[in-house]
């Protein structure tokens, strides 16, 4: 599942491809026929992200909302572009560009009453600069919920997946099992402040990197991660290995049905209190 810079990044890349241009819009693999006929020839506005979720707008009242799941793709390449593949659920060309939608999970057109009830189920997101962290700290500050499962939480806070979760909660030395309410507010605006700054330079970078400069390879002396997730992290899928800062063996457990990772010794329970 994609983390929320990726979506960000797809809206932007969107934009510098297509925003003020007339569209060819088809459906190679006729699931979403009757919207891509809807949408071709018309001139794509603008493309914006909340959390999960790509909207592009076409025209007043009209967005193509796209959620791609576990397995939905999206790629870009020139035009005129090659003949699709016929699992392309949507083909997007323009100004010399081509974007191909595969195996989303939506692919749907919305009004922009319905695009708003998807802002309004989903909480803050750290990318979205209208957004601030309060919604969600009302949410957290009341709840007994671990804070490692609020934060994977869409309605709470939209856009973080399990590797930011992970990452930023090593970053401030919290506890993942910590109930939500027993959180202090300084707390959380670090952690929320922590985020728009990774995750800003995800969406630049298009890739997680969360260690601070003392920690990089080249710093430590140490080798740089070999992941196909990339970027250097400190504890998300670094099981057993040696931590970074104090060298105990980083630990994992199931939460929220993902895979948690933390630093027993730089996390510790003793955090509640
Ligand atoms: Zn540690």
């Amino acid at each position: 599942m994609p983390e929320g810079h990726t979506i960000h990044r797809l809206a932007l890349d969107h934009r510098e491809r297509f925003e003020g241009v007339a569209i060819r819009a088809t459906s190679p693999q006729g699931r979403f026929a009757a919207g891509a006929a809807l949408i071709d020839g018309q001139v794509m506005d603008t493309a914006e992200a909340h959390g999960k979720h790509l909207f592009l707008g076409f025209g007043p009242d009209r967005w193509v909302h796209v959620h791609l799941g576990l397995f939905g793709k999206l790629g870009f390449g020139t035009a005129p572009p090659p003949p699709p593949a016929d699992t392309v659920r949507l083909r997007l060309v323009g100004a010399g560009h081509h974007a191909d939608l595969r195996g989303p999970t939506a692919c749907a057109l919305l009004t922009d009453a319905e695009k708003q009830a998807i802002h309004d189920r989903l909480g803050p997101d750290p990318l979205r600069p209208q957004d601030d962290g309060e919604r969600a700290w009302r949410r957290i500050a009341r709840s007994r919920t671990t804070i490692a499962a609020l934060l994977l939480d869409q309605k709470v806070i939209a856009g973080v997946g399990n590797v930011y979760r992970a990452e930023v909660l090593f970053r401030h030395g919290i506890d993942p099992y910590l109930p939500g309410r027993a959180l202090g507010r300084d707390q959380w605006d670090a952690v929320w402040a922590d985020l728009v700054a990774l995750m800003r330079e995800g969406v630049r970078n298009n890739r997680i990197d969360t260690v601070r400069p003392e920690h990089t390879p080249e710093a430590m002396g140490r080798p740089p991660r070999v992941d196909d997730h990339g970027g250097e992290v400190y504890v998300y899928r670094r099981t057993g290995a040696p931590c970074h800062l104090c060298g105990s063996e980083i630990r994992t457990a199931d939460l929220a049905a993902r895979n948690l990772f933390w630093c027993p010794r730089c996390q510790p329970p003793a955090a509640r209190l």
